[in-house]
């Protein structure tokens, strides 16, 4: 099975004048692949990530995350399905500016019931795997920006999730920054886990194994990458 489908999706935001978000979107991404998504701004991009995040729902149509279709789960079910089963990344990053990194990374575990020194434990291990051990005590503001991506990367693990999601991960880093994320997510997809980036640069995308173009709420077309870029 995928690791998320989707079946004729529609968004629709009502603005006064209606905005058809996506218009009828079929995809399918496999479990263990690495996917990005291309498009302009406002073709979509962001709404069809929120929507497998279970951030949103559709206006018609089906996602299928890990076999579920989302739109039965009870809102409590999709909070817990976003730390268990999908790790989100944002361009932003989403860090609470008054947690310290690690408490930052420890918090999707909270609502897990896993114990306060369990949770720290796990959290500076995390912090350990992006290469930020000895950063555990500092408050966002006192991170760069491509430290702050690399914790809110290591919160997204916390629930060990088996998709990531991520918005522009890259989109606020400098190249070289960036290049660092991009060989932190290639460990992740080596590793088995199921990718989904969205990304306005073409060398970022190059780095994934399959390129889904977006134009105005539709597929325009699924490039397949022969050989993705590799960090070494
Ligand atoms: P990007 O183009 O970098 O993906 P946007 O600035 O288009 O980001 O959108 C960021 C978020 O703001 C979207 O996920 C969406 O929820 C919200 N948003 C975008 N456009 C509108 C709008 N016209 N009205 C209200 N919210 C919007
Ligand atoms: P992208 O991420 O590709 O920039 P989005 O998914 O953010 O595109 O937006 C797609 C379209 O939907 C845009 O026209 C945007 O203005 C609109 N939109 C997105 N989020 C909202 C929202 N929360 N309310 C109203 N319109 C929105």
């Amino acid at each position: 099975e995928a690791a998320v489908e989707l079946r004729d999706v529609r968004k629709t935001y009502f603005l006064g004048e209606p905005v058809h978000a996506l218009d009828g979107v079929d995809i399918s991404i496999p479990r263990g692949s690495y996917t990005s998504v291309m498009g302009p701004s406002g073709s979509g991009k962001s709404t069809l990530l929120n929507l497998i995040g279970c951030l949103d729902t559709p206006t018609e149509g089906e996602v299928w995350v890990n076999g579920r279709e989302t739109s039965e789960l009870s809102q409590r079910d999709r909070t817990t399905a976003r730390g268990e089963e999908i790790g989100f990344v944002f361009q932003t990053f989403n860090l609470m500016p008054k947690l310290t990194a690690a408490e930052n990374v420890a918090l999707p575990l909270v609502f897990q019931g896993v114990s306060k020194s369990e949770r720290i434990d796990l959290a500076e291990e995390l912090l350990d795997e992006v290469g930020l051990g000895d950063r555990g005590d500092h408050r966002p503001n006192e991170l760069s920006g491509g430290q702050r991506q690399r914790v809110a990367i290591a919160r997204a693990l916390a629930a060990d999730p088996a998709i990531i999601l991520a918005d522009e991960p890259t989109g606020n880093l400098d190249s070289e920054t960036g290049k660092q994320i991009m060989g932190l997510f290639q460990r992740l997809h080596d590793e088995g886990n199921t990718i989904l980036m969205v990304t306005h640069e073409r060398p970022i995308a190059e780095h994934s194994e399959r390129v889904i173009h977006v134009l105005d709420g539709t597929v325009e077309k699924v490039e397949e990458i022969e050989s993705p870029r590799r960090v070494e």
